[in-house]
């Protein structure tokens, strides 16, 4: 019963199957491979338009070298408050941005709202010799909280950051799970509603390690190539990038792989939903699971093996918020998340239900 977190199972077989196919023969190193290659164009088709697309291993690389490429040294990156880029990537995009400042907003359920985001600006006037300078602002989709922004969201935040030349930056980690949910295509989801640069994750929904940045603008990737080979991330043996990535998008694999990871988390909220004494604040949107449970009913899960992580309760209202009895989790399903893994924890959780 592992819900700790979608990296927490392997490659989904297809891809890995693919990696262990372009193993054999020998290919130009560095991404100047035809894996490579196809892998690019299959991205730019994805996305209907002509990007530049750089393939990594990370998704703390993709997000701190894309928000480096947008912001400099002197910069703001705006971003939610809890957002992955500002509590969980040690300072990465402080550091390969050499030295921007990361502001972040608050907001309920992870997101942003355009009045906050309105009114941050203004208070980082540009040309305020004291102050860091608007740069870049990062949204996630699906964000921390596993909440969506429609597409009219992203394209107010989008609006109000261009009217101040801020740059905006997705963090796609769970792009696919937002996409399914949201019945879109990519290219509605991200530069059509004004996004200018994506983290387009694909490790949390199947590959093995293959994440890929995708700039909608060109010009705003022209040193991206020195940024990632600068910061350690351009592999050598680039085609396994490549082949992964071509794997994963081919017969729109990675969307069933979402699906999957979606319709397991919808199957877990309302399974929990008829236990006695748990409240589940937030419907799932994408693959991940908000609960607050008795505390006795999270020591008999813990007890029995079940992983998740406790979460913040900043994000709730507060008459949403964990009373002394209660704990908040987070539980997050994948593509790998099995049906018997669901129905034991929710077995284990009505056992020990206060009812
Ligand atoms: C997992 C995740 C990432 C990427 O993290 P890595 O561990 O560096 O691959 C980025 N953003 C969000 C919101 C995530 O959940």
């Amino acid at each position: 019963m592992d819900f700790a977190s979608d990296n927490a199972s392997g490659a989904d077989p297809k891809i890995l199957a693919a990696l262990v196919a372009a193993n054999g023969g020998s290919f130009p190193a560095y991404g100047a491979d035809p894996y490579t290659a196809r892998a690019e164009k299959m991205l730019c088709d994805l996305f209907e338009r002509d990007c530049s697309v750089f393939f990594l291993a990370t998704g703390t690389g993709a997000n701190a070298l894309a928000l480096a490429a947008l912001t400099p040294p002197w910069g703001a990156i705006f971003c939610h408050e809890d957002a992955h880029v500002m509590d969980d990537e040690c300072g990465a995009p402080e550091f390969f941005s050499a030295g921007a400042k990361m502001v972040g907003l608050p907001g309920y359920k992870g997101k942003i709202a355009p009045d906050v985001l309105r009114e941050t600006l203004a208070a980082y006037p540009r040309g305020l010799i004291k102050q860091v300078q608007p740069a870049s602002l990062s949204v996630s989709q699906a964000n921390e909280c596993g909440a969506l922004y429609s597409i009219d969201e992203i394209a107010a935040l989008c609006e109000i950051a261009h009217a101040a030349d801020v740059k905006v930056h997705m963090d796609g980690a769970r792009f696919a799970n937002a996409l399914v949910s949201m019945g879109c295509t990519p290219a509605q989801m991200t530069w059509k509603a004004g996004v200018d640069v994506l983290s387009f994750g694909a490790t949390k929904n199947g590959t093995l390690a293959c994440e890929a940045v995708v700039f909608f603008d060109k010009t705003l990737a022209e040193d991206f190539d020195y940024r990632r080979k600068r910061g350690g991330h351009l592999l050598s043996k680039g085609r396994l990038l490549g082949a992964q990535m071509i794997a994963y998008l081919e017969d729109a694999h990675w969307l069933g792989l979402a699906r999957r990871a979606n319709e397991s988390a919808r199957k877990m909220a309302d399974m929990l939903a008829t236990i006695e004494g748990v409240r589940i604040p937030w419907t799932p949107e994408a693959n991940e699971l908000f609960v607050i449970m008795p505390g006795r009913m999270d020591a008999a899960l813990k007890a029995a093996g079940a992983r998740y992580y406790d979460w913040g309760a900043r994000g709730l209202r507060d008459a949403e918020k964990p009373t002394a009895d209660e704990v908040f989790v987070r539980l997050v399903t994948s593509f790998a998340t099995r049906d018997f893994e669901i129905e034991r924890f929710v077995e284990i959780a009505g056992a020990s239900s206060p009812a």
